[in-house]
Order: structure tokens, then C-alpha cells, then sequence
């Protein structure tokens, strides 16, 4: 969405001050400074919005936020506040430039066939050297004092092979109905297995996936930066590819940010339908029963919603549904899925402290379900929560639902 100056004058005068947003924001719940929360946030923005002076405070201010969407959906007055956010961190950014890490990391974005696939395989090679396997988790944590690097911080294991090296040898079955597949870049450069599960799923299922090389990053990451120039120069490559598959209508994706951010493009092509697979999945129920069969996974599992899933796109049945299909009475509800895990895109690695502090939250919260598997649409989530696990010494483990539903449906 393109938000005017304009817009957000309108999008100001709409919040009345009632305070709503303090029951929900994770940030609040953890500082209890009124700043912190939406409309403590607002204030600030209104007041110095087109000051070329930023008081610390402010910067302070508009750099707290997940934008979790939480705020906005308990917000009875619509204020599009992670839009409001989103545009004073641009205002931030034109004052007083980007981060150079971010910066460099979102470069890489812009041309991310050539240099983004090269880094991680770089990565891939070398990252033994620093990092060792967790047991029983995805990712890596480190093997030696490395300076700002927590003992536990995980990052993700990165595959010498992404999800384009693994495609090369398939065979796509031209029977079957086209879908465009956009995968994102976690699940591209991190987590390809999620993407031969979804991919595997959609072919049981009678769809083709077509996973067009030229699809870049959703954007979100630079739209969350307020690197509004790099956000529109990576949501006009992404459109260009959808007008190129135009006769293709439904776009399905894994990645709960990803879904968010395309569903939020401007000029769609006509017609075109961006899904969650679990939205996919839902619509194609009948046929995804008869699948499953009476094929149930025996472990307990728990679900946590995405805030760019459940906040963002208001998917929330649709994934409970498929996993009550296939873990039946073993899918537990935990006491609050719906609070964000303090991932919040690179939040997570630049304000570690809070962010942790928000993952005890959602770890406890994991812990007291007794599942061994806690699930969630988002791959920065997965990455998220299983950091959380290592923390907590949980003995659960991370995952996505669909590798649930593809391990099920190769199982005899
Ligand atoms: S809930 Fe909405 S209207 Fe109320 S204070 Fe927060 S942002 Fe303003
Ligand atoms: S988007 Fe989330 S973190 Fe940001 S102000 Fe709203 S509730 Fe708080």
C-alpha cells in the first residue's frame, strides 16, 4: 500500500486517545511506557512529523514496534497505524539515512539472483567454523565467545543448496492446473524443505507450482526499514512477474509475511488472487480429507498464529482446521496464540533484550500445552520460537504445518 502524506494526516486525526492499543502491544506489556504503545507513538509522530529534528525520544519511539499489527486489530477507530510507523521510519531514513548494515543486507535484496544466493552459499560453506548444530533443532548456535552474540542466539543452519538449486532436476507434471508458487526468501535460502513440502503438497493436490526465478523479496523487511525506494523497486520486479504469468490467477505462498506484504501490493494484476496455503488448502478440503485418509500424526501439537497471518490477513481458521485434519485431538490450543513471538522481522536481532523478554511469554505459554511440536505459517517465526526452545531448554520442537501435512501424506 502506498500511504500519502495526506493519508497519514487523515490516519492522525482518527485516533481518539482511548487507550485500546495499550491491552495488546507486546512492547507496552513489557516497558509499560505510554511511548511505547500506539497511541503514545502517534503523539510523538503528530508532534514532530515533519521535523527535520528528531529527538532522540522519538527515534526511540518509532523504532519500538513489531509491527505485530496487534494494535490495529483491537483498534474500534481502523487507524492503520503500522502504516503511520512504517512512514515516519521512512521520514527517519530520508533525515538521517539507513543503518549501513541494513543497508548493505537490503542491496543485496534488489539484486538478489546474483549476490543474495552467492552470500548464503558463501555463508553455507563457512559458517561451521563459528557455528555448530543444535541436537534436536533447526539452526546453529555459536561454538565460541563471538563479541555482541548472546550464547544463546540461533541463527538459521544455511543449506549450500536453496530452493532454486533443488528445483533444477523436477519434473513439473504440465497436467496438472499452473499455480505460482511465491516462496520468499526464508523459505528460499533457509528453509528450502519448506518449499518441497508445499510444493509436494500442491501436486497431491492436483496443482502444478510454477516458482518463477524472477519472484524477489516481498518487501516487507524494506517497507518495515522505511526504506520506502527499495520497497518499491522490489514490489515493481515482484509485479512484473505476476503481469508476466497473468494467465496464472492464484499465487499461493508459506510465509505469512510474504502473504501480507503481496496482499497489500498496489495494482494487482486483474483477477489475481494472493493465498496463504493454508487458505489454498481450506478451499480444497474435500479432496485434502480424502488424502489424509485416517492418517493421523501421534505426537501433540500446538499452533501459533503469525501475527502477519492472523493480524494481517485475518487467516486463522484455515490453519486449525488443517492441523485439527491432521493431528485430530492432538492439536492443543496453547492459552494465548495469538500474541506475537518478538521476532517482528529484524526486531528479533537488533532489540534482543525485549524481544526475548516477549519469547518467555510465548515459551511458557508453549510449555504449558505439553506439545512436542509447536507450529506456525511463518518461517521467521519457526526460527523465532526455536530460539525460544533453546533458551527455555524446551523440549519441543519448531515447525512448519505443512511439513506435518507432506511427512503424513509420504507416510504409508
Ligand atoms: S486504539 Fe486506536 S484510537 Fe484508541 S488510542 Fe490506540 S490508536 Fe488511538
Ligand atoms: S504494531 Fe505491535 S509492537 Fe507496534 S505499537 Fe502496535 S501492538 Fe505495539
Amino acid at each position: 500500500m502506498t500511504i500519502t502524506p495526506l493519508t497519514i494526516e487523515e490516519e492522525l486525526k482518527k485516533c481518539v486517545k482511548c487507550g485500546a492499543c495499550m491491552a495488546v502491544c507486546p512492547i507496552y506489556r513489557q516497558t509499560g511506557r505510554e511511548e511505547m504503545v500506539a497511541r503514545g507513538k502517534l503523539n510523538l509522530i503528530e508532534i514532530i512529523r515533519n521535523n527535520e529534528e528528531l529527538p532522540p525520544a522519538w527515534i526511540e519511539a518509532v523504532d519500538h514496534c513489531l509491527l505485530c499489527c496487534s494494535c490495529e486489530e483491537n483498534c474500534s477507530k481502523g487507524v492503520k497505524i503500522t502504516e503511520i510507523i512504517a512512514a515516519a521510519r521512512n521520514h527517519q531514513t530520508e533525515i538521517i539515512g539507513l543503518n549501513p548494515i541494513k543497508k548493505g543486507a537490503f542491496a543485496l535484496l534488489k539484486n538478489r539472483i546474483l549476490s543474495l544466493a552467492r552470500v548464503v552459499k558463501l555463508g553455507s560453506l563457512l559458517q561451521w567454523l563459528l557455528w555448530q548444530k543444535l541436537p534436536n533443532h533447526s539452526g546453529l548456535v555459536r561454538r565460541f565467545t563471538l563479541p555482541g552474540i548472546d550464547s544463546k542466539t540461533v541463527i538459521p543452519a544455511l543449506p549450500l543448496k536453496n530452493l532454486d538449486d533443488l528445483l533444477k532436476r523436477r519434473q513439473p507434471v504440465p497436467e496438472l492446473q499452473p499455480i505460482l508458487f511465491f516462496s520468499g526468501c526464508a523459505t528460499r535460502f533457509l528453509h528450502p524443505q519448506i518449499g518441497l513440502d508445499l510444493i509436494f503438497v500442491l501436486e497431491q493436490l492436483g496443482f502444478n507450482a510454477i516458482t518463477p526465478k524472477k519472484f524477489n523479496c516481498c518487501g516487507m523487511v524494506t517497507w518495515g526499514a522505511g526504506d520506502k525506494s527499495t520497497n518499491r523497486e522490489l514490489q515493481a520486479s515482484n509485479l512484473k512477474v505476476l503481469n508476466d504469468n497473468a494467465h496464472i490467477k492464484e499465487v499461493v505462498t508459506g510465509c505469512a509475511s510474504c502473504g501480507h506484504a503481496l496482499k497489500e501490493y498496489d495494482n494487482l494484476p486483474e483477477d489475481c488472487e494472493i493465498l496463504d496455503i493454508s487458505e489454498l488448502l481450506f478451499r480444497h478440503r474435500e479432496k485434502l480429507e480424502q488424502l489424509v485418509g485416517s492418517r493421523q500424526i501421534t505426537q501433540k501439537i500446538t499452533y501459533h498464529d503469525p501475527c502477519h497471518l492472523s493480524k494481517g490477513q485475518e487467516v486463522t481458521k484455515e490453519p486449525r482446521w488443517l492441523l485439527k485434519l491432521i493431528a485430530g485431538d492432538n492439536f492443543i490450543e496453547m492459552r494465548h496464540p495469538e500474541r506475537c513471538c518478538g521476532a517482528g522481522g529484524t526486531f528479533g536481532l537488533t532489540h534482543k533484550e525485549i524481544s526475548r523478554e516477549i519469547l518467555k511469554e510465548k515459551t511458557d505459554d508453549c510449555d504449558a500445552t505439553g506439545a512436542e511440536i509447536v507450529t506456525s505459517g511463518c518461517p521467521g517465526c519457526i526460527l523465532q520460537l526455536t530460539e525460544g526452545a533453546v533458551v527455555s531448554k524446551s523440549s519441543w520442537q519448531a515447525e512448519h504445518p505443512i511439513t506435518l501435512l507432506a511427512e503424513l501424506l509420504r507416510s504409508k
